[in-house]
């Protein structure tokens, strides 16, 4: 009926410590708490009985829980350590090489931050070359007869013509809101401030990813290559 603390009790009542570790083992991992809290009880019972220590000890390692701190003191004060020594020295063995495993995620975690503190001073100089023959990848007239794009991938694009295919792609409550401050830029109703904040608003939503190289192009994965518009006839094998 799952009374575990009182099975326990009961059964270390009755000097049955088999049967009171039985039961502890019983709750497994859905209560590991209660399972050491009960480990613990029945620990006190078995050092404090047990003609040896070693023995103890022992009866106690079927219980992964337990930490030969945990069990210290329960130990009668005039206790000689030869009897726990090995007990003792793999625990402390055991923390020392937790603390080793701490130490490299540590340097770990330092050289990535590194990293990303060299990559985002690297960002501050990062610059792109146009060449003057390179053409926009959606339209492919010349890149330099308009205002463009250049992402890091080298992949160059008109404004408008990456404006239209963010419009297509990039799911309706942005395209809305592309056509919105479009709209807006467009008219040149604003000026300053208000302007230079439509047009980084516009840069942002336009020029976030390439959409060549970006999760926008995995997203198109599944669109035909031949649409409507175009002649089947024309792939015909
Ligand atoms: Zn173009
Ligand atoms: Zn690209």
């Amino acid at each position: 009926m799952s009374q575990y603390s009182r099975a326990v009790q009961l059964a270390l009542a009755h000097n049955e410590t088999d049967l009171a570790a039985s039961v502890a083992d019983r709750i497994g991992d859905t209560n590991p708490g209660l399972r050491k809290k009960l480990w613990l009880q029945i620990a006190r019972k078995v050092i404090s009985e047990s003609a040896s220590i070693k023995g103890a000890i022992g009866f106690l390692k079927r219980c992964e829980q337990l930490r030969i701190e945990d069990l210290i003191p329960f130990f009668p004060d005039f206790v000689v350590i030869d009897d726990f020594k090995e007990e003792i020295c793999a625990a402390l063995e055991e923390y020392s090489r937790h603390i080793d495993a701490l130490k490299r995620d540590m340097d770990d975690a330092a050289r990535s931050a590194d990293h990303i503190k060299a990559d985002v001073r690297a960002l501050d100089a990062r610059y792109a070359i146009v060449e003057p023959g390179e053409r926009c990848q959606i339209c492919r007239l010349p890149l330099l007869a308009r205002m463009f794009y250049v992402f890091p991938c080298q992949h160059g694009f008109h404004g408008d013509c990456l404006a239209d295919r963010v419009i297509k792609t990039g799911g309706p409550i942005k395209a809305k809101r592309v056509k919105e401050v479009q709209e807006a830029v467009g008219r040149g109703t604003y000026v300053g401030k208000k302007r230079e904040r439509l047009v980084k608003e516009l840069d942002e939503l336009v020029g976030a990813a390439c959409v060549l190289c970006s999760d926008v192009a995995v997203r198109g994965i599944d669109e035909p290559f031949i649409t409507k518009v175009d002649n089947k006839e024309e792939w015909a094998i």
